[in-house]
């Protein structure tokens, strides 16, 4: 799925802007560029303290839904228990792994080089990149009309494009076809445009034109987004990270950094199987990090080259194989939700059939609509029926038997008990990727409001939010620093697997609230001088400011109830 998916028919509400929402991100710690002091790498990100704990929460949360706690407790098709185990496996694996999956062969995006500046350009994303992001186009379109109502082509204006050759065009595209033999081409452009065509020319063709010194037998020419040059054919480039392990650096000892999790699970599923008392239906979860040498890595850490994945690979009969997939899919959409992505920003998008791979009987995206894909959506998480695709591919490659002997089903004997059937399970994949997940999170919790004292703030869900609580004093004296640095330690104590407990004694107790909201902490506990006399502590509730008064014993128990933990 591409960050540009189709926009949907859902009601658009106002697109968030991406520029704010990075900016809160760097001020308050949440991500930083990863080695910025070097002036950054591209595709690469670090989290600050607040990012890494707000990804370390929903880490977690997969991890309790998927794999302690599979789907809450829920049952599956025909009233089955849903049982899941961890697995860890390797960033590095057997090259014959890559081989098996398909990725050494096929794992590419076609790409074109320009032969004059070396720049290389994604072969299906060419026309968007010029249009978007080239500086000659930019400047070239200025020198087009308008189009008249009715038609849908920019009228040209030949010596206003002559000039623009000779002038701006020298220093922005030097090889471009007009600039480098402005009368030939500018010829062959006005014939078409003035011949008898049977449709004009769209503005696309008119600058493949410009970008071609003559019309030949291979028609028109794509010029290179940077300097204009005619761009070469495309070719694969693969998306794989390659090392050595070992210490000689030759073909011999060249290993991959994964571009997926999945396989790991697929090679262990023997090992599994065979160490534990553990029987099929089940699913087997793996998180960790995937790296893809994205071409154009972008959209903040939507598309980045180290990312995170949490991928559930469950295996069941092939007959009961479509009823886990709705499962699973249904549930996969709850899951988000659950977490604080409900809305009209989050949508379930079946692939149709000819987008399904030769092996698949169903996929789907969860997809959310980010700022910077709206009014479209982009991919949060695929689930995919894959069939025993990847078992029979591992089989066939390393020779080892992936059949599962199934006790429950087969020949009944006469002595009562089975036969046992052997067969390749079917798999049901939930791929899902935890840095797009934190930033729709940060999307989502991304809240505008001028007549609060943080006109900007942070509505994480209480499950996911970094900060769970602060404590205050109201001011530093009178006993209250030793009050709230009591409650402070109790919280701590209490809450510290969830999160962290704040406290603060500086600024104004507004300037507090409003440097807690921005972090997206859901509850403060204030300390005031009523404290003193009744033992009753304000709560202010970050979401609507709004504040009551408890005792300060029920405090833990308050919070242990909005956490849920
Ligand atoms: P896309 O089409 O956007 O490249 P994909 O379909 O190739 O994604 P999968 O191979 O299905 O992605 O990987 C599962 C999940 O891993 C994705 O849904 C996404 O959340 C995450 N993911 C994949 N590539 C990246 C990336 N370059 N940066 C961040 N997350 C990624």
């Amino acid at each position: 799925m591409s960050d540009h998916a189709p926009a949907s028919n859902a009601p658009a509400s106002p697109v968030k802007s991406m520029d704010a929402i990075m900016a809160l991100c760097k001020r308050r710690g949440f991500i930083y560029q990863a080695s910025e002091i070097y002036g950054g790498i591209n595709g690469f990100w670090d989290y600050g303290p607040l990012g890494a704990q707000l990804k370390k929460n929903l880490r977690d949360a997969w991890w309790q839904d998927m794999i302690m706690r599979p789907c809450w407790g829920k049952q599956g098709p025909g009233g089955r228990e849903v049982r899941c185990v961890p697995l860890e496996t390797c960033i590095v694996q057997h090259p014959r792994v890559w081989q098996a999956s398909g990725h050494l062969a096929g794992f590419a995006d076609l790409m074109r080089k320009c032969p004059k500046c070396g720049h290389f350009v994604r072969a299906d994303q060419l026309w968007d990149t010029i249009v978007q992001s080239s500086e000659w186009f930019a400047s070239l379109i200025q020198e087009f009309e308008p189009s008249p109502e009715g038609t849908q082509t920019p009228q040209m204006n030949a010596d206003r494009l002559l000039k623009w050759a000779r002038t701006k065009g020298k220093k922005l595209a030097p090889n471009l076809a007009l600039v480098r033999n402005p009368e030939v081409t500018l010829s062959w452009l006005v014939t078409r445009v003035n011949g008898q065509p049977t449709a004009p020319p769209d503005v696309i063709e008119i600058l493949r034109h410009l970008a071609t010194e003559q019309l030949n037998a291979t028609g028109l020419q794509d010029p290179c987004t940077r300097c204009g040059a005619v761009l070469g054919e495309p070719a694969p480039f693969k998306l794989m990270f390659e090392t050595w392990a070992g210490l000689t650096q030759t073909e011999d000892n060249k290993v991959y950094l994964r571009p997926e999790t999945a396989q790991g699970i697929f090679v262990q599923f023997k090992n599994v199987v065979d160490t534990n008392r553990i029987k099929i239906p089940f699913g087997i979860g793996n998180t960790g990090k995937s790296f893809r040498n994205e071409i154009t890595p972008r959209n903040f850490t939507f598309r980045s080259r180290e990312f995170e994945q949490a991928e559930l690979e469950f295996f069941c009969p092939p007959d009961e194989s479509l009823e886990w997939y709705k499962f699973w899919r249904d549930f996969r959409m709850e899951w988000w939700k659950s977490i604080g992505l409900a809305g009209e920003n989050l949508i379930l998008r079946e692939h149709e059939k000819d987008e399904l791979s030769f092996y698949s009987q169903g996929t789907s995206d969860v997809e959310y609509r980010f700022p910077f894909t709206a009014p479209g959506f982009g991919e949060l998480e695929g689930i995919a029926h894959r069939g025993n695709y990847d078992l029979t591919q591992h089989q066939k490659e390393s020779g080892a038997k992936m059949e599962y002997n199934d006790t429950e089903r087969g020949e009944l004997l006469p002595n009562g008990q089975r036969r046992g059937e052997r067969y390749l399970p079917h798999c049901i994949e939930p791929a899902a990727g935890l840095d797009r997940g934190v930033l729709a999170i940060l999307c989502e919790a991304y809240t505008k409001d001028e007549s609060r004292p943080s006109p900007e703030f942070m509505k994480f869900h209480p499950r996911l939010a970094p900060i769970k609580a602060a404590v205050f004093p109201l001011v530093a004296k009178d006993g209250m620093p030793e009050i709230a640095e009591k409650l402070h330690k109790e919280l701590t104590d209490r809450f510290w697997r969830v999160g962290a407990i704040e406290t603060d004694e500086k600024q104004t107790i507004g300037k507090r609230y409003a440097r807690m909201d921005e972090a997206g902490c859901p509850y403060c506990f204030t300390i005031d001088s009523d404290t003193l006399k009744d033992q009753t502590v304000t709560v202010r509730d970050r979401d609507t400011g709004s504040q009551e008064r408890i005792g300060i014993d029920n405090v833990s128990g308050f919070l242990a109830d909005k956490l849920q933990v």
